[in-house]
């Protein structure tokens, strides 16, 4: 496996392989960054890991090495021979050469045995919010997620009601995960060099406080309440049964007047439960 910025270039371009900006192709070089991410994932025999955008495989590798098995989705096929080189003494490794967006992974998962799920990725940075936002949708049974973002992207995860950052995603994840960030990475351990630094950031399952009727309904209306950041819950839940909604802000010392970013997780699950009481 090669990790030295002079030995990669070297193979991509015997291989004739071009970086491409719109897949958010930039390729970790240090090997040191792969060790760390994958010692602090605490990746065990036990676990089977999802890698999203295998890349050439360089922490494929080390995932393999550490994993019972490593699944992973790589949407650029001109990475294929790359891959198949640099991964062919691993029986543990499989790709699925697909846009992971438009995977059906639950069903993937169904042909593997395995006791925890982790999924771990240096992951392409256009689509690092919609990747999370499918994990957390399609109800895949992670037990943790351990991946690379960039920087900004990355603390906004973590924003509480009535910071700028807080939105539908933070939401979500905060009612899924206990979220902390594990290590700062520089930009200059990436071929091609990106314009900004990056963080890795885990994401631990935990055991909800509050408990949900309908988690689809609860996606949709989290959703809902935010689609116009700047307006009031009456006007972006106008499809709603609007007076239920009220009786249960007034119970928390709001009213429609209120804007969802203001709003806790709590709130959020309260209106969902009585909405799908309602049902
Ligand atoms: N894991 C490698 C590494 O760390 O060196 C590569 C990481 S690179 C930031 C992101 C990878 O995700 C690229 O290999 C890219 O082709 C792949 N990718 C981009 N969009 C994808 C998608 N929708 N589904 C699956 N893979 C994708």
């Amino acid at each position: 496996m090669k990790y030295s910025p002079k030995q990669m270039k070297e193979q991509l371009e015997k291989k004739e392989f071009g970086f491409k900006k719109k897949f958010g192709q930039n390729f970790i070089v240090d090997e040191n960054i792969i060790n760390s991410i994958i010692s602090k994932a605490d990746i065990t025999k036990d676990c089977m890991v999802i890698e999203i955008g295998p890349g050439a495989g360089s922490l494929t590798y080390k995932l393999a090495a550490s994993a019972k098995q490593v699944l992973c989705y790589e949407i650029d096929t001109t990475l294929q021979n790359v891959l198949e080189e640099n991964l062919k003494d691993l029986k543990n490794v499989d790709i699925i050469y697909q846009d992971f967006l438009e995977a059906n992974v639950k069903q993937d998962l169904a042909n593997y045995k395995f006791e925890k799920l982790y999924v771990v990725a240096n992951l392409p940075y256009y689509i690092t919010t919609p990747i999370i936002i499918k994990l957390i949708e399609d109800e895949i049974p992670v037990d943790k997620i351990v991946v690379m973002v960039q920087k900004e992207v990355g603390n906004r995860f973590k924003a509480h009601p009535g910071s700028k950052d807080y939105s539908s995603l933070s939401v979500y994840l905060n009612y899924y995960f206990e979220i902390s960030k594990l290590l700062d990475v520089s930009r200059n351990i990436f071929i091609p060099k990106p314009n900004v630094d990056s963080i890795v950031v885990e994401f631990k399952r935990k055991e909800s406080t509050y408990q949900l009727n309908d988690s689809q309904l609860f996606f949709q209306l989290v959703r809902d309440s935010f689609r116009q950041k700047r307006k009031t819950l009456r006007n972006n839940l106008k499809h709603y049964d609007l007076s239920l909604v009220e009786t249960v802000l007034n119970e928390y010392h709001y009213d429609l007047s209120v804007r969802a970013e203001q709003l806790s997780i709590e709130i959020f699950v309260a209106i969902a439960n009585r909405l799908s009481k309602k049902k």
